[in-house]
């Protein structure tokens, strides 16, 4: 009777959903793709997926599903690493996925702003600023897949951070689908607003808890006319970060990129990923991969990177520099980098972590933690690298051969992540940089958030969503 009863239910919530958005984007079989994570990690079961076509839409989904309290699970792109768009296994849960609102609404060349939809694909983004001679700075490896949407529910960085920011210091106006059904509309695109509290920041890493983005004023920057990218090999994080300030003093904001490759994270590049060759002839512990940017000439600015690197050879702070000679080159330097997430996996499933401390601590967070891991598990491997410039680095480890299995390291998981978070909260760092908490860290961060500021989290949550029908079981 119970099943009956809900069944009903929910087909006249279906039709409700079809009556908004027209039936064909209303879908009920073969959701496959939409209730699986991009790590394969958490499948889940929608009751359906709904793709609306404008924040009119999207405002009575909202208010249907508060008359049926049915939970929303907002969508973008589907690369969350943390589980952050996939719905529980319920089968009660809506997807709301956002491909549809995918127009560029308007540039403004001298505000250097675009208005653009949710679910405009990063890349996309990127294509139409540089078509305008413009340049949108947020660049990750998921950009061909990732949206607008899910960038600012993530407040996404990647590898520019060190030069523009997060996505936070790239937004300038919001649309907001709230809770309520109401629309928050503040697409004004102000560099000064000082009206009282800034209710964008609120909803930019709410990893949709807080209401549905539907679009965004986007910061744009002037279009480099010169690039420059270089590895070095050297010897230490300390090595490194001396590096860090060295090359900005020398580069100051030019610098965009400065990230961190162990030798173990490269040598698994080079063994698993066709077309991958080393840039530098000899091998060292560790390997930065820089790069920096000018609106001058690329005369100008090699000059400045040549004096920079010559100065470091002779403080002895790199063995070994290569400049890339064109984009090609360029981009290879980068393809060792950017696979180093698929050749790890290809290896070994591993125990990740997406870390941040300050930035003068990295150092000392490695040698530290290194050294607890091999204590307790001799024999650990660690594939560490990041984004060192921001502080941010991709700590993963991998099982010890000697004395474990990959499914035997996998049922210490939690035991290993609390050695290196507590080890990142000693240090007074973050345990999720750029990825978010999703459902993958919901439990960890009570741990390592004061009472004060879970109280604050649940007490913004409870005033925008007193239903909790957005996103349940996510972040909070
Ligand atoms: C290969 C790869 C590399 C990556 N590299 C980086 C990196 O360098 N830096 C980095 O920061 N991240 C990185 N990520 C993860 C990153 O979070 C996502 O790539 C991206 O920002 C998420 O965008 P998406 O459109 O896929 O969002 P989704 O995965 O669809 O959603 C992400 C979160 O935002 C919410 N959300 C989605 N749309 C909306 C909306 N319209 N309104 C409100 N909330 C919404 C979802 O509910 C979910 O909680 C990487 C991921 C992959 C797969």
């Amino acid at each position: 009777m119970q099943n009956v009863r809900m069944q009903t239910q929910n087909n006249s919530f279906l039709d409700g959903l079809r009556t908004i958005v027209g039936a064909s984007h209303v879908l009920t079989d073969d959701l496959g793709f939409y209730e699986l994570d991009w790590r394969k990690k958490y499948h889940g079961k929608a009751l359906a997926v709904v793709k609306p076509a404008n924040a009119g839409e999207i405002s009575q989904i909202i208010k249907l599903c508060a008359a049926h309290r049915i939970s929303i699970v907002p969508q973008a792109g589907h690369t969350s690493l943390v589980g952050g768009s996939v719905p529980n296994e319920s089968g009660e849960q809506l997807v709301l996925n956002v491909a549809r609102l995918n127009a560029i609404r308007a540039i403004d060349l001298v505000n250097n702003t675009m208005t653009v939809e949710a679910g405009c694909i990063l890349q996309t983004v990127q294509e139409t600023a540089t078509a305008h001679d413009r340049l949108y700075p947020l660049s990750l490896a998921a950009e061909g897949s990732c949206q607008i949407g899910g960038n600012i529910g993530t407040n996404a960085g990647g590898v520019q951070v060190l030069r523009y920011g997060n996505t936070r210091e790239l937004i300038m106006g919001i649309e907001v689908v709230l809770p309520s059904g109401e629309i928050l509309e503040s697409l004004r695109g102000l560099r000064k607003d000082n009206t009282g509290y800034d209710l964008k920041q609120l909803f930019i890493g709410a990893e949709g808890t807080l209401g549905i983005v539907t679009a965004a004023v986007l910061k744009l920057y002037p279009k480099p006319r010169a690039t420059q990218t270089v590895i070095v090999g050297l010897q230490s994080p300390t090595a490194a970060l001396k590096l860090l300030n060295l090359m900005r003093s020398h580069l100051a904001e030019r610098l965009t990129a400065f990230e961190l490759i162990s030798a173990l994270s490269l040598s698994l590049v080079l063994k698993h990923i066709p077309g991958q060759r080393a840039a530098l002839a000899d091998q060292f512990p560790w390997y930065v991969l820089l790069e920096a940017n000018d609106s001058q000439s690329i005369a100008q600015l090699e000059l400045a990177m040549q004096t920079a690197l010559e100065e470091a050879f002779e403080a002895e702070l790199i063995q070994d520099a290569v400049l890339s000679k064109n984009e090609t080159e360029a981009k290879q330097f980068w393809g060792l980098r950017e696979n180093i997430t698929e050749a790890q996996t290809i290896e070994s499933k591993n125990i990740k972590h997406d870390i941040s401390v300050p930035i003068s601590k990295i150092a000392e967070f490695i040698e530290r933690t290194d050294a607890l891991l091999e204590a307790k598990y001799p024999g650990v491997r660690i594939v560490n690298f990041g984004h060192l410039g921001d502080g941010n680095l991709h700590y993963n480890i991998a099982h010890p051969v000697a004395t474990h299995t990959e499914a035997s390291w996998f049922a210490l998981y939690e035991e290993v992540n609390e050695l290196v978070h507590d080890s990142v909260h000693h240090f007074g760092g973050s345990i999720s940089a750029e990825h978010g908490i999703g459902q993958l860290k919901r439990e960890q961060i009570k741990r390592y958030k004061s009472d004060t500021e879970l109280k604050v989290m649940r007490a913004i949550k409870a005033a925008l969503d007193p239903l909790g029908i957005m996103n349940p079981g996510k972040v909070i």
